[in-house]
């Protein structure tokens, strides 16, 4: 089955993009690779070119996101591209590993944007389903990833990683990829899927790539949209503490503590920042370290107003 084949499985955003909804885009068109871009909603026909693609030999790689995108999944998009024979991007804001019904709500789409980049980073298909094609009446199968997950995001977000953790499963299962591509950005979020995958057995290669920033250090995510101007300003506080961290650890320091308190005592100089939480940790099982022996993450969330911000960085080599 080529990729460029068209047929009445034809997803429901495909066929909003052909009514004119997206814009005046024609779908068909070529990408930088010379294959069309495919918008795919259909679980089945999803399932269905990646065993196709499998069977012809080729390699798939799957970069799953929640759209909005920015260049921070357009590295991870890139690598994907250079690594893969098909790329497959997913676009799904995920209702499981929300634990506020507001964030969920208020989580910036831009499906026409997804798409124009998607397709000039090299993606081939976007597979985008529907929340009750993803999780139908009378869903009950979540997958747990134990002690690794009730730490830091998953102590602040009851049953956010059970969601991730759910989701990324699905997504292997029906896009069926060699490789996946995380940012290092969600640095609990890349061990609980590695940790997933190993425990499971599901065979996919789990790319891990640095965290994108804006000039000021900010890392890059969606939600930075919904950060007001002054917000915005003070949100550089969480990598600028990051940074004097990994300075300091350079200069020799290498009290966890110390390090953890100036850090927080850094962010809550803000006057905006609400701070959530800051750990100086093993960067495995990321529990708390007094002294740093050899390598350790440090791990930070905070607020700006309403929107919730996390970032973190690895100290040593
Ligand atoms: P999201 O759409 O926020 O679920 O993110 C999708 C993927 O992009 C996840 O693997 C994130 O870790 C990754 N990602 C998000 N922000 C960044 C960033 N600033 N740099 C690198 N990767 C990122």
């Amino acid at each position: 089955m080529s990729l460029e084949r068209r047929d009445s499985s034809v997803s429901g955003v495909e066929a909003r993009a052909s009514r004119g909804m997206l814009g005046n885009r024609k779908w068909g068109a070529v990408t930088s690779q010379g294959q069309g871009l495919r918008i795919i909603e259909s679980l089945m026909e999803m399932q269905r070119m990646a065993e196709d693609s499998r069977l012809r030999g080729k390699s798939i790689g799957l970069v799953p996101t929640m759209g909005a995108l920015h260049e921070g999944h357009l590295s991870l998009i890139r690598r994907c591209r250079a690594e893969n024979d098909l790329v497959i991007m997913s676009l799904f804001v995920n209702p499981t590993q929300f634990h506020r019904q507001d964030d969920l709500e208020k989580y910036p789409r831009d499906l026409e944007g997804d798409s124009r980049m998607a397709r000039a980073a090299g993606v081939d298909i976007i597979f985008a389903p529907t929340v009750p094609a993803m999780y139908p009446n009378r869903y009950l199968t979540y997958v747990s990833v134990g002690h690794l997950t009730t730490r830091w995001e998953g102590a602040s977000r009851p049953g956010h990683f059970r969601g991730v953790a759910t989701i990324c499963t699905k997504l292997f299962t029906i896009c069926r990829p060699h490789r996946a591509y995380f940012g290092q950005k969600d640095y609990q979020q890349s061990l609980v899927i590695r940790r997933l995958v190993a425990d499971l057995n599901l065979g996919v290669e789990i790319v891990v790539l640095p965290t994108v920033r804006e000039p000021d250090g900010l890392a890059l995510s969606s939600r930075n949209v919904l950060l007001g101007p002054e917000e915005r300003r003070q949100a550089r506080v969480l990598s600028q503490a990051l940074f004097q961290a990994q300075e300091a650890f350079r200069s020799g320091e290498r009290d966890a503590e110390l390090l953890a308190a100036n850090i927080e005592a850094y962010i809550r100089s803000a006057p905006l920042a609400v701070l959530d939480y800051v750990g100086v940790c093993d960067p495995e099982t990321l529990e708390p370290l007094h002294e740093i022996a050899g390598r350790a993450v440090v791990v930070v969330a905070a607020g700006f107003g309403s929107t919730r911000l996390i970032d973190n960085a690895i100290l040593g080599p």
